[in-house]
């Protein structure tokens, strides 16, 4: 068989082509391709590598949510004994936020989410505001007992 023999896209016979999937190594004409950013992908493999990159279930989100208001309470609750200093703030803040990113990364394995972001930085901010204005209402509860 010639190499020089001319190459048809899978999914249209009549189309001849010199593009491939640099995945798979079909042969796919110009409309079955989509250049991506690791290179010529054919629909097919698209269709899967999408399919694959969400890869979070449910079961994830609501660990999610349960470590990230866990995690950001603590934090919140640090934040509040550290007495609100925003130079302190500044550097502890989001390197808090970081230390919760990972942990919840761990967690649910590295697996990837549409919304894991979202939902992640929802509960932060939720448990961080819980977190933060618990110290002072414990401090209410305690002075409560002065007559
Ligand atoms: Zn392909
Ligand atoms: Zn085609």
């Amino acid at each position: 068989m010639s190499t020089d023999a001319p190459v048809f896209c899978v999914n249209h016979p009549k189309t001849e082509t010199l593009l491939r999937c640099n995945k798979c190594g079909k042969p796919v004409c110009i409309k079955c391709v989509e250049r991506t950013p690791v290179g010529y992908r054919c629909k097919d493999c698209l269709r899967v590598q999408q399919a694959g990159y969400y890869t979070a279930t449910p079961r994830d989100y609501a660990l999610i949510a349960l470590i990230g208001t866990i995690a950001s309470i603590i934090a919140g609750g640090i934040a509040a004994a550290l007495g609100g200093l925003w130079l302190i703030m500044i550097f502890y803040a989001p390197a808090a936020g970081g230390i919760i990113a990972e942990i919840i990364r761990r967690a649910i394995q590295k697996r990837r989410g549409k919304y894991i972001a979202l939902v992640a930085c929802a509960t932060l901010v939720v448990g961080g505001f819980i977190g933060a204005s618990a110290l002072p209402i414990l401090f209410a509860l305690g002075a409560r007992r002065i007559e």
